[in-house]
């Protein structure tokens, strides 16, 4: 099963790849969460990588492609992927549809996690994040035991730098311009499946599954 989360930055792509990754044993794979691990990490890709997110813009796609691209060589990607945060221009998908094909293979599903944007920033400023395992939780809407302690693995939670007000306004802007053609490309290839992502997690999941299941 191999599958694209498509939608705003905050509709919660990530919280349903996590569970969708869990329940139907593929990997979930975030260029964002690779991006904040390599600057983590301090390689030269996570600090060139880091000028651009700092300001809410996308990497380039050169530097992102040559991040991404052998990932899915992995052995764990036998059974498929779940894709969040990739591809998020045209050249990007058209990198994959092209890498796809030449192993006579092809993506099953884009899910597109629909949210307007006068959502975005409440769940952008209630986000905190945790930087060990790349959990990701909401103040109000997804709440950890413990205030600002990773339920998962007991690392101490963060709000991302680019979660600000002003750079979330910015991401937006690169959402609508770059990554929301997407949702024509992958209409067109016949693949596209909309949910409703203003729902609670669990019903979002649920349909969710419905359209992995063929329901
Ligand atoms: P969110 O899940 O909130 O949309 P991500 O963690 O996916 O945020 O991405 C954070 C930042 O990393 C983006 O704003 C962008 O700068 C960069 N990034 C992530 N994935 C890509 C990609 N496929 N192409 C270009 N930039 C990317
Ligand atoms: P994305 O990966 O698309 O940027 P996330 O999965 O990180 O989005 O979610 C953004 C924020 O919104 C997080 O704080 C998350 O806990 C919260 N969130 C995710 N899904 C929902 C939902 N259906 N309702 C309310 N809050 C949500
Ligand atoms: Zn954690």
């Amino acid at each position: 099963m191999k599958i694209v989360m498509l939608g705003a930055p905050g509709a919660g792509k990530g919280t349903q790849a996590k569970q969708i990754a869990a329940k139907y044993g593929v990997p979930h794979i975030s260029t964002g969460d690779i991006f904040r691990a390599n600057l983590k990490a301090g390689t030269e890709l996570g600090l060139k990588a880091k000028t651009y997110m700092d300001q809410g813009q996308l990497v380039p796609d050169s530097l992102t492609l040559e991040l991404i691209m052998d990932r899915f060589g992995n052995d764990d990607c036998r059974n498929g992927y779940v894709l969040d945060g990739f591809p998020r221009t045209i050249p990007q998908a058209e990198a994959l549809t092209r890498a796809l094909e030449e192993k006579n293979d092809k993506l099953d599903y884009a899910i597109n996690v629909d949210v307007p944007d006068s959502n975005i920033i409440d769940r952008m400023s209630g986000r905190r994040a945790c930087l060990k395992c790349g959990g990701t939780f909401h103040v109000k809407y997804n709440p950890t035991k413990k205030e600002g302690i990773c339920d998962l693995c007991g690392g101490e939670l963060v709000i991302r730098d680019d979660d600000k007000p002003e750079i979330v306004n910015k991401r937006l802007v690169a959402y609508h311009e770059q990554t929301q053609p997407l949702i024509d490309y992958y209409e067109k290839e016949g693949i596209l499946k909309n949910v409703d992502g203003t729902q609670d997690v669990n019903k979002v999941f649920e349909d969710i599954c419905d359209i992995l299941e063929n329901k």
